[in-house]
């Protein structure tokens, strides 16, 4: 069967991977403190997709074999909205906190294989690198950005050489060296696709940094430098950070020592005109945008759920304010489903696939990393004192504390320890490090909103707003 169980996963990447962190190295993440949530959590998405009431939403059958949804090429309507039930089964597990959920990269490795022949005399490999990912249903991570030295020139003209490029080229294939952020997922990925972002100069000086390609993870030169993890390893209790010892999905600095990038996954080099075009050709926009609104509702319906629940549990609910905020939340879910809606209904065939509209995506995700920053300011006002007047869950297990906390910290609708559980997951959920970083992530993570709400207006033709305009006051002036 080409689809996984958490058990598989596991025991694929128990192999060792060269991972700093803290100044040391890890090679085995199902066993270190920093990454074992995270890594069980990707586990539990796995096994998702092999439960009896899950497997047929959550997977297709082609030729006799079974193979997750998300690496479907989808042709029709039904087809869409299939791999949107099947999007968010996988985000609800995390609560939309789970970003790179492979589905994610499946659907960007599906969008590039439905486009191949784009890829001129390496279209086999991207086809088989499909192919390859899909059969074995691996999970992936991308990295497209160079390192954040110097923003105000291009990168060939950089004083410090210090983005990833190509270094040499030889009989079995390119040789990369330098570096490129940000991966995210990298501590749990067996693949990493290192693909193209941003507009690459057309000069020769400009070429080495014009690639596409994949590399397993553990390959030999590939060094993940990670960020310190946000999982609370001094924690008195588990259930003193619900979300951030589970839902990290960690974010490294990839840095390339040499590596030699076979001739098979080389998907194109040394071509600005491919890489400048890459996402206009493929349209992975709409699909891996399709699969991050779906995750993104997920992520607002659960904000929602948790401020229904902690002004619920402390008769807040009852206030006019109170219900204002609890409505805008409701408002922030009713647009993003609003969104999915549009974008479905206005699909089209593109490369042969199934595409929804990007427009409708593309508006959303300028606007939702401050819905999303008001999400977590939402709870942290609803929740208030509440939020730090909780003690950890390890307090009634102390034969000391135990009494005090079993009375002291209850609410009107709630004993001690159902109110600390909760607002322990409110704090995690709009407080902690891992909030801080799920609210930068929203921000950033397909890119900068500043350039690409540029992008939206310097494309668009105003050529009839202008006359619609214009035409007004002249129809105005001649009743005037
Ligand atoms: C949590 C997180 C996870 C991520 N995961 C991934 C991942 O898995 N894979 C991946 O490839 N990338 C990932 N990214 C990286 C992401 O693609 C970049 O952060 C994003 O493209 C912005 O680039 P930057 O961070 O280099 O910011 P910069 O480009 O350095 O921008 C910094 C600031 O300067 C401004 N600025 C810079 N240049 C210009 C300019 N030319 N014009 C106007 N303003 C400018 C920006 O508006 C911004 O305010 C992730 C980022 C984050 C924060």
């Amino acid at each position: 069967m080409a689809i996984r169980t958490g058990k598989d996963y596991l025991q694929a990447i128990v192999e060792p991977r060269d991972i700093r962190i803290d100044g040391e190295k890890v090679t085995n993440v199902i066993e270190d403190p920093r990454f074992s949530g995270g890594a069980k959590t990707m586990a539990m998405i796995f096994d998702l997709q092999n439960r009896e009431d899950l497997i047929d939403k959550m997977t297709y059958v082609e030729d006799g074999e079974r193979y997750g949804l998300s690496h479907k090429m989808i042709s029709t309507k039904d087809e869409l909205e299939a791999r949107k039930q099947m999007f968010k089964i996988w985000s609800d597990a995390s609560c939309g906190t789970f970003g790179r959920s492979p589905d994610y990269m499946n659907v960007y490795l599906m969008a590039m294989a439905a486009a191949a022949d784009q890829f001129g005399e390496y279209a086999d490999n991207v086809r088989n690198y499909y192919k390859f990912v899909r059969d074995n249903d691996l999970s992936m991570t991308h990295t497209l950005v160079n390192p954040q030295v110097d923003r105000s020139k291009p990168v060939e003209q950089q004083d410090k050489d210090l983005a990833a490029k190509i270094i040499e080229t030889n009989d079995q294939g390119i040789v990369i060296k330098g570096a490129r952020m940000v991966s995210t997922l990298s501590a749990y990925a067996d693949e990493i696709l290192v693909v193209p972002s941003g507009i690459i100069q057309n000069n020769q000086e400009a070429f080495p940094y014009a690639f596409a390609f994949g590399i397993q993870a553990d390959a030999p030169g590939v060094i993940h430098v990670s960020r310190p993890s946000v999982v609370h390893r001094e924690a008195g209790h588990a259930m003193d950070y619900p979300m951030s010892g589970r839902f990290d999905e960690t974010d490294a600095m990839i840095i390339f020592d040499n590596v030699l990038v076979p001739w098979e996954r080389v998907f194109t080099h040394g071509d600005v005109t491919m890489c400048n075009e890459f996402y206009k050709r493929t349209n992975i926009g709409a699909h891996i945008l399709d699969q991050s609104t779906i995750r993104s509702l997920a992520k607002a319906e659960f904000y929602r759920d948790l401020a229904f629940t902690i002004t619920n549990s402390t008769n807040t609910d009852g206030f006019i304010n109170v219900q204002n905020m609890m409505a805008e939340l409701m408002t922030s879910v009713e647009i993003i489903r609003s969104v999915i809606v549009a974008a479905h209904a206005e699909a089209k065939t593109v490369n042969g696939i199934m595409s929804p509209n990007a427009a409708p995506y593309a508006a959303l995700r300028l606007r939702y990393p401050d819905m999303y920053q008001r999400m977590c300011e939402i709870i942290r006002t609803v929740g208030a004192g509440g939020l730090v007047a909780v003690p950890s869950y390890a307090e009634f297990e102390s034969d000391e504390t135990k009494d005090f906390v079993e009375k002291y910290f209850q609410s009107a609708n709630g004993d001690s320890r159902s109110r600390t559980k909760l607002f322990r997951l409110a704090y995690d959920a709009s407080i902690s490090s891992f909030s801080g970083r799920q609210q930068l992530y929203e921000r950033y993570y397909s890119g900068d909103p500043v350039r690409a709400a540029a992008i939206m207006y310097n494309g668009s033709n105003k050529e009839p707003s202008y006359k619609r305009i214009w035409d007004f006051l002249e129809e105005y002036e001649k009743n005037a």
